[in-house]
């Protein structure tokens, strides 16, 4: 069998504040497969953001291994984990992010950028990833001129444009309304089916995680159990 592209290994994770301490996740353990559209579920509070805070590398762990194509990125320095993460993840937050003084064009050239594309190369795959989120219309609007939703598409744009292999997406439509949260979901799953890239989804909202292929439910820093949706197998976690 393929090796998963992420690994997490009896992770733990204890916030400290003050004297208290906050276990935020507790001994947890899942494989990740190439090309799964995995969900994170759970209430707030759960540890569904502190686990993908981990695997993108943004928090330090307490105790356990979180290996990513083969790498544990714990072990890993920062300059290193920069270059890791500009070479092979993306991601999608919840407030957008994007940078106010710049169009949309120019926010999703970002990241082209810190990859040193050549100018009229990332002209041109901003423009085309554009496209593709259906903002062809809206390239050079700022983000206070363009909708929640449309916001979220430069987002989504600009985590995909230099075809990372994993894209993290913490609460991505949080903010939104019921349709226009149906066309990001939409959105991405399309984008990410088109390049067969893994997402990884934070979410508290189950019909936003029936849009996964793997449901990961999280309770009180706990993986209770992953569903396997579009088949009929439940795998209980070990
Ligand atoms: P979720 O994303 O599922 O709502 P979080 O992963 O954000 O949950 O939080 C899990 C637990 O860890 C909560 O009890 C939260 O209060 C705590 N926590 C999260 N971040 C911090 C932090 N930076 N410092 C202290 N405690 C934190
Ligand atoms: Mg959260």
């Amino acid at each position: 069998m393929e090796k998963p592209i992420i690994e997490i290994k009896n992770v733990t994770k204890i916030y400290k504040v003050g004297n208290e301490k906050v276990l935020a996740l507790d001994n947890v353990s899942l494989d990740i497969n190439e090309g799964d559209f995995c969900c994170l579920l759970g209430t707030s509070g759960s540890g569904k953001s502190t686990l993908l805070n981990l695997m993108a590398g943004i928090e330090k762990i307490t105790k356990g291994e979180i290996i990513i194509k083969g790498k544990d990125i714990t072990k890993m320095g920062e300059h290193q984990l920069a270059k890791f993460r500009q070479k092979y993840l993306g991601f999608v937050f919840q407030s957008y992010n994007l940078i106010g003084s710049l169009t949309a064009l120019e926010n999703v050239t970002l990241p082209l950028i810190f990859k040193e594309v050549p100018n009229k190369k990332r002209i041109q795959m901003a423009t085309e990833m554009l496209k593709s989120v259906g903002l062809e219309e809206r390239m050079k609007h700022k983000p206070t001129q363009m909708s929640g939703g449309q916001q979220q598409r430069v987002g989504i744009a600009r985590a995909f444009v230099s075809k990372p292999e994993i894209v993290f997406a913490d609460e991505p439509t949080g903010n939104l309304d019921t349709k226009t949260t149906m066309e990001i979901m939409d959105i991405i799953k399309k984008v990410a089916s088109e390049n067969h890239q893994t997402i990884v989804m934070v979410t508290h909202d189950k019909r936003i995680a029936e849009y996964a292929d793997k449901v990961v439910n999280i309770h009180d820093g706990h993986i209770e159990n992953i569903e396997i949706l579009g088949g009929n197998k439940n795998e209980k976690n070990n």
